[in-house]
């Protein structure tokens, strides 16, 4: 799987993304991530991305453009399908290529987003900045609009850090023997050495137990 990122901000994602799982999940192909600096789609010699709000208000906007060009120049990428068929939902992509607009007024990002989108081929990401974008990415670029909460943040970079990491766990290969995939609703409280700490804080004595029934049974409990 492909994720495209759009951002102003390109190097904010290149510790996060060496390091760990994700590194390994691309050193063995399974995912490519590549991030896409907006600017390299102006036209102008300042290479701007933003400008005034029509009908005034503070701060400034995103414009529609230099968007349009970047997503229009990713779904031509090698990284489209080409057996896959237009999808008529679609306001611009191929059914197995999605285009999100990150926006802290979009659908809740949770595991079940996560895993639908494990399955494209390819994850647009469109990250904003300022007051925000032009609402017309939205209602003709982007086929979703995606918050990963209700909090407003100054950018849609860590959005994005969060939908690859999430979205990667999906991937089979991704996650090696000693990580699990465990669903919200399978998880269990975890505890290591020692089993005694601070004098008073003690490890279950069932997880010492070796009675492997009774520790199953204890976390589906807990
Ligand atoms: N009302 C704006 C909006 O569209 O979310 C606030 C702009 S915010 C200062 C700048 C950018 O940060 C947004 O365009 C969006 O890409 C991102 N952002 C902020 N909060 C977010 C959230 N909760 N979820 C996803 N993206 C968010």
């Amino acid at each position: 799987m492909r994720f495209d990122i759009i951002t102003i901000f390109p190097k904010i994602f290149d510790s996060y993304f060496n390091e760990s799982i994700i590194k390994r999940a691309q050193a063995k192909k399974l995912v490519k991530i590549k991030t896409h600096n907006l600017r390299d789609y102006t036209n102008d010699k300042h290479k701007t991305v933003d400008a005034k709000p029509y009908g005034g208000g503070p701060g400034m906007v995103m414009m529609v453009e230099p968007i349009y060009k970047a997503v229009k120049a990713l779904i031509k990428s090698e990284a489209r399908n080409p057996k896959s068929e237009t999808n008529s939902k679609s306001k611009f992509s191929k059914s197995k290529t999605k285009t999100i607009l990150f926006s802290a007024k979009g659908k809740k990002f949770d595991q079940k987003m996560a895993k639908r989108f494990s399955k494209l081929d390819q994850l647009i990401m469109i990250c904003g900045r300022y007051e925000g974008v032009d609402e017309r990415v939205a209602k003709y670029i982007a086929d979703e609009e995606v918050s990963i909460g209700d909090y407003v943040l100054t950018g849609g970079e860590i959005p994005a850090m969060i939908v690859v990491d999430t979205v990667s766990r999906f991937i089979p290969g991704v996650l090696g023997k000693h990580e699990s995939l465990e669903e919200i609703k399978g998880s269990y409280p975890v505890y290591t050495r020692p089993e005694l700490f601070n004098k008073k804080w003690q490890v279950p004595k069932v997880l010492l137990s070796g009675d492997h029934k009774k520790i199953e049974e204890w976390r589906k409990r807990a």
